[in-house]
């Protein structure tokens, strides 16, 4: 999985698959409550865990969780670590990091000004 294949109807490689993941974790964490009981905590330890478990082929994304367990306190947290950790891989691919103070911008508020265009 190394190449880039966005066409319809094939399968998706690390690019295509890497984009869709974080989406779905992005906003799952943007959408967490300010306030989570503590079964809407257990649920979201677990969904992390089984995710790292899951994930096909990058093991690196579980050792970071070893070294720095999810934060599920609260929506900003849980979407602050979970910037962290996208920023430790983008790291290793070379990418730039990502201000994490915007976390909530890009993911809930679409207040930075590509989404107003
Ligand atoms: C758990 C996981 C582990 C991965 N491990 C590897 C790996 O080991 N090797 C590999 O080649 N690929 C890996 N990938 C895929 C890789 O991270 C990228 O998704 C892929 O290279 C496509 O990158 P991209 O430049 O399109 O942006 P992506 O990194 O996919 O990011 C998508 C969008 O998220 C936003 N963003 C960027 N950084 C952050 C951040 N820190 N916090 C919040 N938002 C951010 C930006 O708007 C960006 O356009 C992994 C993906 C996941 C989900």
């Amino acid at each position: 999985m190394t190449t880039t294949n966005e066409k319809e109807n094939c399968p998706a490689d690390s690019v295509a698959l890497g984009r869709a993941a974080w989406t779905l974790l992005h906003t799952t964490a943007a959408y967490y409550p300010d306030r989570p009981a503590p079964s809407q905590m257990d649920s979201m330890r677990l969904f992390m865990s089984t995710f790292a478990d899951n994930y096909p082929c990058f093991k690196d994304f579980k050792q970071y969780m070893a070294e720095e367990p999810v934060r599920v306190g609260s929506r900003k947290k849980l979407s602050e670590w979970l910037c962290k950790q996208h920023n430790k891989v983008n790291e290793k691919l070379g990418k730039p990091s990502f201000d994490c103070k915007l976390v909530l911008d890009r993911w809930l508020q679409g207040s930075l000004k590509e989404c107003n265009q």
